[in-house]
Order: structure tokens, then C-alpha cells, then sequence
């Protein structure tokens, strides 16, 4: 289990920071539910407001590096948050992109989209391929580009390239970079070479859901974009840079939902990966991090090198509008915060509904889920 050895990164060096940018979807009206209008909304491109439940004459207002709105588009969340990072990954640097947040907030059309609207992997896989493509050939780099793609699932790395894997152990090589031996990787050529893994494992993955009960929104998606590249005049002389984009499980406080059991046991394990993802998180973004706890879990034992140290990582917190989702917005926002404020003024309703009441009844729900669970 967890071991207390791995320290910081060596050396003097202050581990990079990650990037938190917050997505407010827009409001999802449900034709059969009480539409008590938003309870979150933005203020600017770094801040937001949440009502307060504990004192409606209150509002809490949070800061962020962006915050993207209900009417941000996908090219505009891709341009300001991701493009900028891909470059490194052609110089043998390091990245990550995660999408976090509750189940039903956003976070796989952030991160996959639509075809109409497409997300983040597919627009990043496609401008990796064209740095590459645009590359001199006489700067005397060859390049070649990779995929795997991965599930953790209850603890478990399962390799969704290769259905009916076993749990894959994950490694360490002397120059401290981590691998799984086992693990898929294709070589791709283009973006429709990567299209045509990708899409059936996504298909896979989305059966085993219906099957599992929800089982894609209890397990992190991991796919792993590898570029090589290889000095022609010296043939041993190779860099590596690997890109992850994560679709992280949902977010939710799984005991209100009273589940036992094996999912019981999920919830734990998911919990255990999130709750070890926020401790790294915030030790690095903290600045005073002696220690990080990448080795808490299989997720952040993972990112261990491509979260943190000299990589580039994003943080995108999806959050959603309702009032159903009103806790569970309150701890993501608490976990991705650069720093919160009380304000003393109430949330400014946009609806007419009276905002004690609605915040009242916020309050009665969740304290009968909290209760529920004793
Ligand atoms: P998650 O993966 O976090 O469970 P989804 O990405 O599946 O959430 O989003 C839930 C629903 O909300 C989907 O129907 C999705 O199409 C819609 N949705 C999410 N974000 C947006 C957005 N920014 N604009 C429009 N629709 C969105
Ligand atoms: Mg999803």
C-alpha cells in the first residue's frame, strides 16, 4: 500500500503547478422537475458565485486561472487551455489534461464532445499531428507517434486496446519515468489511424458501462498520446514526451447515495484516486510541498510523471447549474479553488423564486442524504 519514501522530485526544483480552469455548463432544464434556476454563476473570465446554504444573505465567491461560461464554445476551452501545452510534448516534455467534476456536469463533452462539437482529444490528437506534420525535416528530427488508452477501475489499470486484460502493473524505470509493461501502444500516422483504435475502445467501454451499472462514470479514462522523436545523425539519441488526457470518474459523494456492496467498494477505491488527485493537486499548487502522495493511488502513481515536476497540467472542472447538483459543486469548487471569499450579499437570482426558499430546501436535502447514510 502506501509507501512513505517517495519524496518530491530531487533536486531544488519547484514542481510546476497545475492549470485550473472551471466549465459551467449550461442549465439542463428537466421538463419534470422544479426549475429553481441556477444556483452558480459566473462573474468574470476568473471568478464565479455559488449561493450559500448556510446563510442565504451570503454568496461565495471563488477564484480561478479561467473560468469558462455557459456560452464558452469547445475551439474556445481548447485554445486557452490545452493548445498552448501540446508544443512541449514534440520537445520531450511531459503533459496532462484531466476533466473532473460530478457525473452529468460535463466532463466527457469537454474532453470527447460530439461530432459536432468535438472535444478536447480530438482536436489535441490532431494538432499533435500537425506540429509534427509542420516540422522542418532538416532540424534532424525524426518523429513517430503513439497511443494507448487505459481504464483504472477499482484500483485496477485495464488496457481498453486489449479487451479481457488483466489488472497491469505500473513501473518506474531508473530515470524515474513510469510505464505499464504490458500495456497496448500503436503506433499512429495520422489522426484517422488514431480514430479507428480509438473509437471502438470508446464503444467497448460504453457496453461494459450498461452492463457494469455505470461503470464509465466510476472509472478514469486514460489515454495516453506518446511523441518520440529520434536524432537522425545519432540514432540512440531519443526524447520522449507523453500527453495524457483524462476523463475522470464522477466526482460524487458516492456514501449519499447509498450504495452497498461492490459498489460500496467502487466508491472507495474511486474516492481513494480522487481524494489522492486533489492531495497531489494541492500540495503542488500550494507551494510548500515536501511531500507529494502520487503513491497513494494507481491514478496519481501514474500522472507521477506527467503531473507536477516539469510537466504541463490542466485542470478542467466541469460543474453544473442545478440545484441538484448544488454539493456536489460546493466540494468541486472546493477542491479546484485558488481561494475563496464570503461575500456578504446575497446570490443574485436571475429567476423569481424566492432565494431562501430555494436555499432552504438545498439545505433539507442534504441534511435528510447526510442522515440517510447513519
Ligand atoms: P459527464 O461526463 O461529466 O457525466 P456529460 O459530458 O455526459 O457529463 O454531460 C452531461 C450532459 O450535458 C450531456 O447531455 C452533454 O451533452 C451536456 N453538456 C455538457 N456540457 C455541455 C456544454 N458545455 N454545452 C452543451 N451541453 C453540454
Ligand atoms: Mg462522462
Amino acid at each position: 500500500m502506501a509507501q512513505r519514501v517517495a519524496l518530491s522530485e530531487g533536486g531544488n526544483k519547484k514542481p510546476s503547478r497545475v492549470r485550473v480552469a472551471v466549465r459551467l455548463r449550461p442549465f439542463l432544464a428537466q421538463p419534470d422537475e422544479r426549475d429553481d434556476g441556477p444556483c452558480v454563476r459566473g462573474l468574470d473570465s476568473q471568478n464565479l458565485e455559488i449561493i450559500n446554504w448556510r446563510n442565504a444573505t451570503e454568496s461565495v465567491k471563488y477564484h480561478f486561472d479561467a473560468f469558462y461560461g455557459e456560452k464558452t464554445t469547445q475551439q474556445e476551452v481548447f485554445l486557452s487551455s490545452v493548445k498552448p501545452i501540446l508544443p512541449h510534448v514534440l520537445n520531450g516534455q511531459n503533459a496532462s489534461v484531466f476533466a473532473y467534476g460530478p457525473t452529468g456536469a460535463g466532463k466527457t463533452h469537454t474532453m470527447l464532445g460530439s461530432s459536432e462539437q468535438l472535444g478536447v482529444i480530438p482536436r489535441a490528437v490532431r494538432e499533435v499531428f500537425n506540429l509534427v506534420n509542420a516540422k522542418d525535416a532538416n532540424e534532424g528530427w525524426d518523429y513517430k507517434i503513439g497511443m494507448s488508452y487505459l481504464e483504472i477501475y477499482n484500483e485496477k489499470v485495464l488496457d481498453l486496446l486489449s479487451p479481457n486484460s488483466q489488472d497491469l502493473p505500473i513501473r518506474e524505470d531508473k530515470d524515474k519515468n513510469i510505464f505499464i509493461p504490458g500495456l497496448t501502444h500503436i503506433t499512429i500516422s495520422s489522426f484517422s489511424d488514431f480514430d479507428s483504435h480509438f473509437v471502438p475502445a470508446s464503444l467497448n467501454r460504453t457496453t461494459a458501462s450498461t452492463k457494469l451499472n455505470q461503470r464509465s462514470s466510476r472509472s478514469h479514462a486514460v489515454l495516453l498520446i506518446k511523441v518520440v522523436r529520434t536524432w537522425r545523425a545519432l540514432h540512440h539519441r531519443q526524447q520522449t514526451g507523453k500527453l495524457y488526457l483524462i476523463d475522470l470518474a464522477g466526482s460524487e459523494d458516492n456514501r449519499r447515495t447509498g450504495n452497498q456492496g461492490i459498489r460500496l467498494k467502487e466508491s472507495g477505491a474511486i474516492n481513494l484516486s480522487l481524494f489522492t488527485l486533489s492531495k497531489v493537486v494541492d500540495s503542488l499548487n500550494s507551494g510548500t510541498a515536501i511531500r507529494v502522495p502520487y503513491r497513494d493511488s494507481k491514478l496519481t502513481r501514474l500522472l507521477q510523471d506527467s503531473l507536477g515536476g516539469s510537466a504541463h497540467s490542466v485542470m478542467i472542472t466541469n460543474i453544473a447549474p442545478e440545484y441538484k447538483y448544488y454539493f456536489d459543486t460546493f466540494s468541486a469548487l472546493n477542491f479546484a479553488a485558488k481561494s475563496k471569499l464570503i461575500v456578504n450579499k446575497p446570490f443574485t437570482r436571475e429567476t423569481v423564486a424566492p432565494p431562501v426558499l430555494t436555499v432552504k430546501r438545498a439545505r433539507e436535502t442534504h441534511e435528510a442524504q447526510e442522515s440517510g447514510t447513519e
